[in-house]
C-alpha cells in the first residue's frame, strides 16, 4: 500500500484530502505545518509527498529544497489560484507536478497516479540494482544474497524483509510498516510475524559470519545502518 504524506496548515483541507485518499486504498499521515511536515518526511517512509506552498514556521518551497537534499519521492505542490511565481520556483525546485486549490479531487488523485506510475517505472531500474552493506550484497533480479562469498540461502519473505530494510537503510521501519510492506494490509497475524522473521534473518546473515546488521530500536522496530 502507498504512503502519502499530506503538509497543508488548513486543517479541514488536509482531513478532506486524507479522506479521500484513504478512501482511494492510500496510507495517509497529515502535519499541519512546514517543519513538522519535513520532520514526518525525513524520518517516515512515503510513496508521494503533497505540499502546500504557504505554511507556518517553513513554507513550502523551503520544504521542499530541504527534501530535495536527500530524497527523490515525487512531489505535488498545492498552490493558491494566481501564485505563478510559486508554481515556477516550485517546479525548478524538483517538484514533480502543481495543482491549483481549489482543485477537483478527481484531478488531484489523477495526478498523484501519474506521479507515483513515474516514479514505478524509474524504480524498476533502481530495484532491480545490487544493494550492498560491508560484506553483504543483495541482487535483486537474481534474488540472491551473497555474503563475502558464500550465497545464503533466503525464503521469499526472508528475501523481501532484507530488500525492504537495505532499500531504506538507515531508516527506522516500526513493526507495522514493515508488516505492511511485506505482509500486506489483510495479515491479520499480528506484529510478531516480523520479529520472527528478524530472528530467521538473523540466524542466516548475523550469526555464522559474526556480523551484526540489523537493530532493534527499542519499542519502534528495526534498522539497517551503515558502519
Ligand atoms: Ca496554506
Amino acid at each position: 500500500m502507498e504512503r502519502i504524506l499530506i503538509i497543508e496548515d488548513e486543517e479541514k483541507i488536509a482531513r478532506f484530502i486524507e479522506l479521500e485518499l484513504k478512501y482511494e486504498g492510500y496510507e495517509v499521515e497529515k502535519a499541519f505545518n512546514g517543519r513538522d511536515g519535513l520532520e514526518l518526511a525525513r524520518t517516515q517512509p512515503f510513496d508521494l509527498i503533497l505540499l502546500d506552498i504557504m505554511l507556518p514556521k517553513l513554507n513550502g518551497i523551503e520544504v521542499l529544497r530541504r527534501i530535495r537534499q536527500f530524497s527523490d519521492l515525487p512531489i505535488i505542490l498545492l498552490t493558491a489560484r494566481d501564485a505563478v511565481v510559486d508554481k515556477v520556483t516550485g517546479l525548478d525546485g524538483g517538484a514533480d507536478d502543481y495543482i491549483t486549490k481549489p482543485f477537483a479531487i478527481e484531478e488531484l488523485l489523477a495526478r498523484i497516479r501519474v506521479a507515483l506510475r513515474k516514479r514505478e517505472n524509474s524504480n524498476m531500474s533502481e530495484s532491480s540494482s545490487e544493494l550492498g552493506l560491508g560484506p553483504l550484497h543483495l541482487e535483486p533480479l537474481k534474488r540472491e544474497v551473497h555474503i563475502y562469498d558464500t550465497l545464503v540461502h533466503l525464503t521469499k519473505r526472508e528475501f523481501d524483509l532484507l530488500h525492504y530494510l537495505l532499500e531504506n537503510k538507515n531508516i527506522v521501519l516500526s513493526r507495522q510498516t514493515i508488516l505492511e510492506q511485506i505482509w500486506g494490509y489483510d495479515f491479520s497475524g499480528g506484529t510478531n510475524a516480523v520479529d520472527v522473521y528478524i530472528r530467521y534473518l538473523r540466524a542466516k546473515i548475523e550469526e555464522p559470519f559474526g556480523l551484526k546488521i540489523i537493530y532493534t530500536v527499542r519499542g519502534v522496530g528495526y534498522v539497517i545502518k551503515d558502519e
